[in-house]
């Protein structure tokens, strides 16, 4: 069984432990190194970024997730953890930063605040039919795409909201909130291409 972390600092850790259960993962909570060190991919869940960012860098996880980043461990960001995957943020709380490793530019809270929250069906063509109930609090937007980055799915104006480059996926939106697991099992499948290599 593949052994995957969830980030479990802040956030909505729960719901991301239940999906990587639900399809055969061992999925364990990582709060220090140690932890991480044991893992095959890792999960950072929505929450708050510049939260996560603080507790990360105050428990001595930020260079060890940075390292592992840079290593090739697969990782799949939700919303907060999207920012933290991100190269560059623009909005982020003063001094906030990010583990980085996608080339990618994102936009904290793009679409307002808490009452700006929405969801919508999106076709995305990496995980196949049916559409994908996406589910975006306080979410932020893929400004800019470097060239190595795939867009997985942009909404109808084009707004990007789903990017993948080799291990790394990230999502604006929650797909552990209403039980959709396509994208977690795309982890899955780089956790299982990573471990045959
Ligand atoms: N706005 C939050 C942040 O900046 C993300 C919100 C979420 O993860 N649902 O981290």
């Amino acid at each position: 069984r593949p052994r995957v972390g969830v980030l479990a600092l802040q956030g909505d850790v729960r719901e991301h432990v239940r999906i990587l259960a639900g399809l055969g993962a061992d999925a364990v909570l990582v709060r220090r190194p140690s932890e991480l060190a044991e893992m095959q991919g890792l999960v950072i869940p929505g929450g708050e970024s510049s939260v996560m960012d603080k507790l990360a860098r105050t428990f001595g996880l930020a260079g060890p997730i940075r390292a592992a980043i840079a290593d090739g461990l697969p990782v799949y960001g939700t919303c907060a953890g999207l920012i933290l995957l991100a190269d560059r943020i623009t909005d982020g709380i003063r001094g906030q930063q990010t583990f980085g490793g996608l080339d990618v530019t994102v936009r904290r809270n793009a679409f307002g605040g808490q009452v700006e929250s929405f969801e919508t069906d999106l076709d995305v063509p990496a995980v196949g039919a049916p559409p994908v109930h996406a589910v975006f609090i306080r979410a932020p937007q893929v400004e800019q795409v470097g060239p190595g980055v795939e867009t997985l799915a942009a909404l109808a104006d084009g707004t990007v909201v789903a990017v993948r480059a080799g291990g790394l996926i990230g999502t604006s939106f929650h797909p552990e909130m209403n039980g959709e697991t396509r994208f977690h099992a795309l982890l899955l499948d780089e956790v299982r291409v990573r471990a045959a290599a």
